[in-house]
């Protein structure tokens, strides 16, 4: 239910930061104390359960049921030990969100017994109710059964009262349904991709992991003033409110001090997050006011994207013992920053060493370039596709925003690694050959420049996808996105390309070319072939749009568009190839993004109409008759000219009202219409865009002239808290 906003803002004004306690000023006593991670295996399962699961995480070999009953005794054993009372699959629909059904350890039995049970069945495999998950087609409703399978990859925790364990979904048939299983093919191809191109220059890797450290940003709004929002409430953004006076130009929010409040609230999710092997690391405010920023330190991809999935839901449970609601939503208010979440990315050696990152050798270097390029090269050859992973309805708000990376996909390198690429393109083209000196200058000459771009203030901060010394960052992420969905295509292409890479140099060593030379002869010939992605100026301007478009670079500005490379011959192609989806999954979930879109702009175009019927028209008519009221007594005591002087600027206001309340009225059952004939279509593609051209197209008139209102109409009696008041009460 949905109060007035005098009644939020007294709420808010009566707060007191809630005291929190750290449970130790040493964070390794508590860390990973609700996970059952290693120490805790090595506690509860025997060596031979331990090993069988050590393998399976680190080799991906099967775990056979005797050994699955075992761990399940013992995981139980455990999560009991911190009070767990039930278990749930955890896993990641293509919702976004994450998913639970939770089940008690017990079984009922005859004569109204129970017994204490969890066996390797129950581990192993669930199948939970899942009609209701988005399924584009796959499950059949009369074949409504889809499983979750347990991932050893990925430890098991405890979170409340409930053991939780880390599962895979897919149908029936075995076909993913959800975030999780292409992301483990795809860090499956890109590992074994990657070792086999080690092997030209270290014979001791035998696993590449890739490595993902993502930064999550938010917005805080107090629970009053969020319930006094249906808007931010149904949808997670502001439809409505006319932008204030103070926002963020004096940029003295960005690592300004930290409200009492918030400051509470974060030691809080820190805490939570912690203790479930969470590294969170660093805390900052953001550029916009009530905005904040946090971010852990790098892991495993796999368990990097399921800790940043936890931790959205640990944020958002914590922030209600504080009487906050976090607002994950990529544009919340307009006129203010949106969020992102970059995604900082690099590939790792089981000999420790970053590929990303040169060494001190010319063979390391020489490693170094060779990841380097590829990648470069990658992401031009995929360009379309990667921005397909980013393209939601809420992304569509920041991406070609002032404020966040545009939709044109690009790669920034910086200008000494630009040099170094320019200087191998023109040495390796003039000479035909490079002299075994030339060879190692500029192998040794890369080993210098990365400290230069690891010092933050020399970043270019308006590439979609920049390099930062030691590891790419992809920035045009969403902030409420699952990373899984850009970081399966990421490493699916990165896998692809390193196939190709090894393919080319292979096949010119067997017509006796050298190895080495063979290595910078394919390097040269990427680094002419993705010229055009390269781009080093500035992301925001205007000129990069038009730059962009002369190279011939795609600049697609919408989500139902943008999710078309999913579907093009060459991903289907890729993704095919490379194992990790096959064409009728590949087509799923493209009907999914494509509904979800839908939905979302349905949803948004409602609770507009709604707000403007319901709230907006009805305030600014009570607002009118008093005004009208004041000009009918005027009337009453006044005539001729001082009449007309002193209810002037009255009857300006009661037109200007009507004015805007016309074309509101208009426009939201003009929208309406809209939506009845995008209803209408069968097609999700056509629907989809429907809904992007034709009902979207509406929201701007209508909120400007509602925003024009609260401009009009007296405070006092305007329902929705304003943004000043959303952003800057603490
Ligand atoms: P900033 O980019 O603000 O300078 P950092 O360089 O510390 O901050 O890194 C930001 C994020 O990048 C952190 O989450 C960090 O753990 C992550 N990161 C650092 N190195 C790697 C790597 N090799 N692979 C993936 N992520 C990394
Ligand atoms: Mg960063």
């Amino acid at each position: 239910m949905a109060f007035h906003r005098f009644k939020a803002l007294e709420a808010v004004l009566t707060r007191t930061p809630v005291n929190v306690t750290l449970p130790s000023n040493k964070v390794s006593e508590f860390f990973g104390e609700n996970v059952f991670g290693i120490d805790a295996m090595r506690e509860y399962l025997s060596e031979e359960a331990f090993s069988s699961v050590m393998a399976a995480m680190q080799q991906g070999t099967q775990i056979d049921r005797k050994m699955a009953d075992q761990v399940a005794s013992s995981m139980k054993a455990w999560a009991n030990s911190k009070g767990a009372t039930h278990y749930t699959h955890w896993f990641q629909p293509l919702t976004g969100t994450t998913a639970e059904k939770h089940d008690a350890f017990f079984e009922p039995t005859e004569g109204g017994r129970a017994i204490e049970r969890f066996g390797g069945g129950q581990l192993v495999q669930q199948e939970p109710d899942a009609s209701s998950f988005p399924n584009g087609g796959i499950r059949n409703t009369f074949e409504a059964r889809g499983y979750t399978a347990w991932d050893p990859t990925s430890p098991a925790f405890v979170m409340g009262k409930t053991l939780c364990i880390p599962t895979i979904f897919v149908a029936y048939t075995g076909e993913a349904l959800d975030f999780k299983t292409p992301l483990l093919k795809a860090l499956h191809s890109l590992d074994k991709a990657a070792v086999d191109v080690c092997q030209y220059f270290d014979k001791n890797v035998t696993k590449v992991t890739s490595t993902l450290g993502w930064e999550q940003e938010y917005f805080l709004v107090d629970e009053a003033l969020y319930n006094a929002r249906p808007d931010l409430a149904m949808t997670g953004r502001t439809l409505f409110g006319h932008t204030p006076a103070k926002g963020q130009q004096l940029e003295d929010h960005y690592f300004g001090s930290i409200p009492d409040r918030a400051t509470s609230f974060m030691r809080d999710f820190e805490i939570e997050s912690l203790k479930l092997g969470i590294p969170i690391k660093t805390r900052h405010n953001e550029v916009a006011p009530n905005q904040f920023e946090c971010a852990p330190v790098f892991e495993e991809c796999n368990l990097a994207v399921d800790h940043n999935q936890l931790l959205m839901d640990v944020m958002e449970k914590v922030a209600r013992r504080h009487n906050f609601r976090v607002l994950l939503h990529e544009k919340p208010f307009a006129g203010v920053n949106g969020s992102g979440k970059h995604n900082n990315w690099s590939m790792s050696t089981n000999t420790g060493k970053n590929l990303l990152s040169p060494g001190k050798t010319p063979k390391t270097n020489l490693q170094f370039l060779t990841f380097f390029i590829n990648t470069v090269k990658a992401v031009h050859d995929n360009a379309d596709l990667l921005r397909a992973s980013i393209a939601t309805a809420n992304n569509d708000h920041r991406l070609g925003a002032n404020e966040a990376p545009p939709a044109i996909m690009s790669v920034f390198l910086g200008t000494q690694l630009s040099n170094v690429l320019d200087e191998l393109e023109a040495k390796v083209k003039s000479s035909g050959k490079m002299s075994p000196d030339e060879k190692t200058a500029l192998k040794l000459g890369v080993g210098k420049i990365p400290d230069i771009l690891l010092d933050n203030t020399d970043r270019n901060r308006t590439s979609p996808f920049a390099f930062t010394g030691n590891k790419f960052e992809f920035r045009a992420v969403g902030s409420s996105q699952n990373c899984a969905g850009p970081m399966t295509v990421l490493n699916a292409i990165m896998a692809d390309q390193l196939i190709k890479f090894k393919q080319d140099v292979d096949g010119l060593t067997s017509k006796n070319v050298d190895k080495d030379e063979a290595i910078f002869q394919v390097l040269r010939k990427y680094i002419v072939e993705s010229k055009k992605i390269r781009f080093e100026g500035n992301g925001y301007g205007e000129e990069w749009v038009k730059e962009a478009a002369k190279r011939g670079l795609s600049n697609i500005k919408t989500t139902p568009l943008a999710l078309g490379a999913f579907v093009s011959k060459q991903t289907m192609d890729l993704f095919r190839r490379n194992n990790i989806m096959t064409d009728r999954e590949q087509h799923a979930r493209y009907d999914i993004y494509l509904e979800t879109y839908t939905k979302k702009i349905q949803i948004e175009s409602r609770v507009m109409g709604d707000l403007v019927l319901n709230h907006i028209i009805p305030t600014a008519i009570k607002y009118q008759s008093s005004l009208v009221e004041n000009v009918r007594g005027l009337k009453e005591i006044l005539s001729g000219a001082d009449f007309k002087k002193a209810a002037n600027i009255q009857l300006e206001m009661i037109t200007a009202i009507s004015d805007h309340i016309n074309v509101i009225k208009t426009k939201v059952d003009q929208m309406t219409e809209a939506r009845k004939k995008a209803n209408a279509l069968t097609d999700v593609k056509k629907q989809s865009v429907d809904y992007c051209e034709k009902v979207k197209a509406y929201f701007d008139d209508i909120r400007y002239n509602v925003d024009k209102l609260e401009l009009l109409v007296d405070d006092e009696s305007w329902p929705l808290p304003k943004y000043r008041e959303l952003l800057f009460t603490k």
